[in-house]
C-alpha cells in the first residue's frame, strides 16, 4: 500500500535501521525508542493487525514468532530477556495500521504497567 509507512519501510522506499529481514518479515529500530533496545517486526504483506492473521497460511504465524526470536537474538537480547507485544485497535493504542510487534529490551523493563 502506497500510503502505509510500514509497507514503505519494508520495501526500502523509506530508510530505516533494519536489523534483520527475510522474504516475509522485516525487523527495524523504532524511531522513538521506549527502551534501550526497541525493534518493530512487520510482515512485508500489508495486514492491519493481529485480528487479520486468521487468513494467513498455518505456518506463517509460527514463522513470525520464530522471526521475533531471531530478531531479539540479532540485537543481543535473547538471553537477557525482552518483551514482545502488539497493539490492536483504538483501545490497544495502535497508531500505525500495519501489523507490527514491538520488541523491547536491553534493560530491566520491570512490571508490565
Ligand atoms: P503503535 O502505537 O503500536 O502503532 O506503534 C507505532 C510505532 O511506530 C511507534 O512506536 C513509533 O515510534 C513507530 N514509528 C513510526 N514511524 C516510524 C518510522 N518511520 N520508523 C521507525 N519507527 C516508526
Amino acid at each position: 500500500m502506497d500510503d502505509c509507512i510500514f509497507c514503505r519501510i519494508a520495501s526500502g522506499d523509506i530508510p530505516s535501521e533494519i536489523v534483520l529481514e527475510d522474504g516475509d518479515f522485516v525487523a527495524f529500530r523504532d524511531i522513538d525508542p521506549k527502551a534501550s533496545e526497541h525493534l518493530l517486526v512487520v510482515p512485508r504483506e500489508h495486514i492491519v493487525s493481529l485480528n487479520d492473521v486468521g487468513r494467513w497460511p498455518g505456518n506463517k504465524g509460527q514463522s513470525l514468532l520464530e522471526f521475533i526470536v531471531r530478531a531479539a537474538e540479532q540485537v543481543g537480547i535473547k538471553e537477557s530477556g525482552y518483551r514482545a507485544l502488539t497493539n490492536v485497535g483504538p483501545d490497544g493504542g495502535q497508531e500505525v495500521q500495519h501489523l507490527h510487534f514491538h520488541i523491547l529490551g536491553g534493560e530491566d523493563l520491570g512490571d508490565f504497567r
